[in-house]
């Protein structure tokens, strides 16, 4: 029996063993696995570091009065305190008062009683989770074509069998290298403005990158679409017998010629048909969509303009060919299922259906209408934090939304307005820094618990350490909470065992049902990818004889393209994008911590074309100040002909005055409220002495 945990990072969840030799400081290595196949990237071989760190928390810390300090209290001072102001501030404002903060990082069983917590001890609809900046675009755009929605509906080494695989706003080079040992052998077709490690990797072994303005990647999707039937490449029978809604999809693509294409994306015509080409001879094919294509004001829709390609192509449920969206956060999947979501309860069922009401009630043992309704999505919920109408207090579970949310000096405001701010967390991150009340709790590797990956496949994460004394689970905290506010202690027990079995109840009937899940079978290694109807049920692949809508048919979406939500003007000529590096993960409030990690990217830059940053008077190695509607950021400048001229690249994992979030701008998707994370217009002017 292996001993292996998984990484805390990111959504391809690396199997690890973490071991601490009496006296020295734990380290992880390796352990064999499907999806990482004995590899790790930088940040997983570091991440043992932060579990003997001396920056993480193992006390709770108490602020008493606004202005004042963090002190050290004991549990039983900060949960009565915590519980004491819930309780005064639902009775005086309303239960929707308060409100809660998930994240995609934590494990099934904590994102499943956090919600249960929120709706049942809280009474509150005022709950929801990072995912929301992080893939709901493609959770949208997904239930929208399949009628079901799981990151890759088939296993990662399938990949390893096509010829051709398109990423469109995915690079797994750079945030998740592991994942290319499955991408060997296939050509790529990247999509992407910069010219990243996964595009060089394209361009050696015979593929293509197509490098169109930021935000105009639906069009581009949309002129491939074109270039496909205008070629005589569509898949006609799969078409008629597999989908509905192709000719109203056509519709919006029919004006899409490559030279039309090519005059709103910048990518060459003959670039366009030669990538449909490619995808449409290959005998195996895939196409990957990431946070590239997501975070806009329009990602839904750019996700299933990506998604109607596939089908234009008859790729999705098919063995050895398909569509999939490439997950970002560890739990990034399960984190999405259990009912964290502002507008889902377990089982990915919808808040509103009143036959999911009074499923999820009988299992809690509520009344149906005892429950909340939909409550504001992510960035909605935190700029009305404080204001008219608005939450007085949150509890903040994994999350470090003082650098993770779009426009965050805005959401920093908004954060300083509460009465009562609580954390629960390992270290005193961004958020945490703010907060009345931090709760320390234990890292990944000292606690039980499931996680689903990028695949829908169930992992178990295990406690193989002992975490340090003063430090509690969230399971526990969440408890604790609950009791003190008036919650029998079996309504939210500690055990994760126990959650796990509840939790299977709760989606017993859902999309992703989890009803067969168990431990044992986790431990006994069998591969089991949800659904789970049943204890001998696994599902690694979706899809292959119908699709989850009614029908059985996928649906085409009949989406158009529209500029950004905001233009470049002379005063901010450029575009700004955003995103991940190697040595870094998401907020940073982890990555910056680990020394190898901090010594290797250990301050923020601003990727700039020599053109540009001449034109700019910036040199190699200057400190810019960039500058947005909303923001400015300091950044030391990389000079890279990688850049497109019209475009700068900003990694996010910083905060204070580097925080590229400090430029991002909170327009919001009309169907997921995903922010348009990934285009903002600045200007760059040196900072400083050049
Ligand atoms: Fe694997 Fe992602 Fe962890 Fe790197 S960060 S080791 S790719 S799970």
């Amino acid at each position: 029996m292996s001993r292996a945990t998984h990484c805390p990072y990111c959504a391809l969840q690396c199997a690890m063993f973490v071991e601490a030799a009496p006296g020295q400081a734990p380290a992880s290595r390796p352990a064999p696995f499907p999806t990482n196949r004995g590899g790790l990237c930088r940040k997983g071989w570091t991440s043992a570091e932060l579990l003997a760190s001396p920056q993480r928390l193992t006390a709770p810390l108490l602020r008493t009065r606004r202005g004042g300090d963090l002190a050290e209290v004991d549990w039983d001072t900060a949960l009565d305190h915590v519980a004491d102001r819930l309780a005064a501030l639902r009775a005086r404002h309303g239960a929707d008062a308060v409100a809660v903060f998930g994240s995609g990082g934590l494990t099934n069983e904590k994102s499943y009683l956090l919600g249960k917590f929120a709706r049942v001890a809280l009474g509150t609809s005022q709950i929801d989770y990072n995912g929301r900046f992080c893939m709901s675009s493609a959770a949208a755009a997904g239930n929208r074509a399949f009628g079901l929605d799981r990151g890759l509906p088939f296993p990662l080494p399938d990949l390893a069998g096509a010829e051709v695989v398109l990423l469109a706003g995915a690079n797994p080079a750079e945030t998740m290298p592991p994942m290319m040992r499955h991408l060997a052998a296939p050509r790529l077709i990247v999509v992407d403005p910069r010219r990243t490690a996964t595009a060089e990797q394209a361009l050696k072994n015979g593929g293509m990158h197509l490098a169109p303005r930021p935000g105009t990647d639906l069009a581009l999707a949309l002129g491939l679409l074109h270039a496909v039937r205008a070629q005589g490449l569509l898949d006609t029978d799969y078409i008629a017998a597999r989908t509905t809604g192709f000719e109203d999809a056509w519709r919006h693509a029919a004006a899409w010629w490559p030279e039309q294409t090519e005059q709103v994306t910048g990518v060459p015509a003959e670039h366009i048909r030669a990538a449909a080409r490619m995808l449409a001879a290959a005998s195996g094919a895939y196409v990957l969509t990431g946070r590239g294509t997501e975070q806009h004001a329009k990602g839904t829709d750019t996700v299933s303009a990506w998604i109607n390609l596939a089908l234009a192509l008859g790729l999705p449920g098919r063995v050895g060919s398909g569509y999939g969206c490439i997950t970002g956060q560890g739990n990034g999947q399960g984190g999405r299922e259990h009912g964290q979501k502002a507008d889902q309860l377990p089982g990915y069922r919808r808040i509103d259906d009143p036959a999911a009401r009074a499923h999820v009630a009988r299992v809690w043992g509520v009344d149906p209408g005892s429950l909340p309704g939909p409550g504001r999505s992510a960035f909605e919920l935190l700029d009305a934090l404080g204001g008219p109408g608005g939450p007085r207090a949150l509890l903040v579970f994994g999350s470090n939304p003082a650098v993770s949310a779009p426009d965050s000096e805005r959401v920093r405001n908004r954060l300083a307005r509460l009465d009562l701010l609580v954390t629960a967390d390992f270290v005193l991150s961004e958020t945490a820094a703010m907060a009345d009340v931090v709760l320390p709790v234990a890292q990944w590797a000292e606690e039980e618990g499931t996680m689903t990956n990028l695949e829908g496949r169930l992992l178990r994460r295990r406690a193989l350490l002992t975490p340090p004394p003063g430090v509690r689970t969230d399971l526990e905290v969440i408890g604790g909470l609950a009791r003190r506010l008036g919650q029998p202690a079996e309504r939210f027990p500690a055990d994760p065992g126990a959650v796990l079995a509840e939790l299977g109840a709760a989606s017993a009937g859902g999309a992703a049902d989890y009803s067969g899940v168990s431990v044992e079978r986790l431990e006994a290694g069998e591969e089991v990818f949800w659904p789970v109807p049943d204890s001998a049920a696994t599902t690694p692949r979706l899809f292959l004889d119908s699709f989850a809508h009614p029908d059985g048919r996928a649906r085409f979406a009949a989406v158009g393209h529209r500029p950004p939500a905001e233009a470049v003007d002379p005063e901010y000529p450029l575009l700004a994008t955003t995103g991940r590096v190697m040595g870094h993960y998401q907020s940073g409030a982890q990555t910056r911590r680990i020394g190898e990690l901090t010594a290797a990217e250990p301050e923020a830059f601003v990727e700039v074309h020599p053109d540009t940053g001449a034109r700019s008077g910036l040199a190699d190695g200057a400190l810019a100040r960039v500058v947005s509607r909303r923001g400015a950021t300091l950044a030391r400048v990389r000079l890279t002909d990688r850049a497109r001229t019209d475009t700068v690249f900003l990694p996010f994992h910083f905060a204070g005055p580097q925080a590229a979030n400090n430029l991002t701008n909170a327009a919001l998707d009309p169907t997921s409220r995903m922010p348009e994370f990934k285009v903002s217009a600045v200007r760059l002017e040196p900072a400083g002495p050049q």
